[in-house]
């Protein structure tokens, strides 16, 4: 592989960590500020941008209103926390 060259993670091939996941993290739509970091530290890529809802809109910080929210698909996230701990506004919380 070249230097600098980019790794896909392939879902199909991972496996589902849904089932024995101790910790689940919860986005608060309040918080996020739609920054993107969270996405890039995640170890199983998992995470993804999307548009806010309406009623994630209205709860989300003035200037965070226009901007996507985070999704993550938890079928496949193992809990591991790294995304509340990036996380710069603090919106991730990890619950049992
Ligand atoms: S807890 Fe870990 S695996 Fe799950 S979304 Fe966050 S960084 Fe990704
Ligand atoms: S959850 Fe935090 S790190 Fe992730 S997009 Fe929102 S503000 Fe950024």
């Amino acid at each position: 592989m070249e230097k600098g060259g980019i790794i896909k993670h392939n879902q199909e091939k991972a496996p589902k960590t849904g089932d024995w996941r101790y910790l689940k993290p919860e986005i608060d739509a309040a918080k996020c500020i739609g920054c993107t970091t969270c996405v890039g530290f995640c170890p199983e890529a998992v995470m993804e941008m999307r548009k806010r809802s309406e009623q994630e809109s209205e709860v989300s910080a003035q200037f965070a209103k226009e901007k996507e929210i985070v999704e993550i698909d938890l079928e496949y996230c193992k809990g591991c926390g790294v995304c509340a701990q990036v996380c710069p506004v603090k919106a991730i919380v990890m619950k049992k």
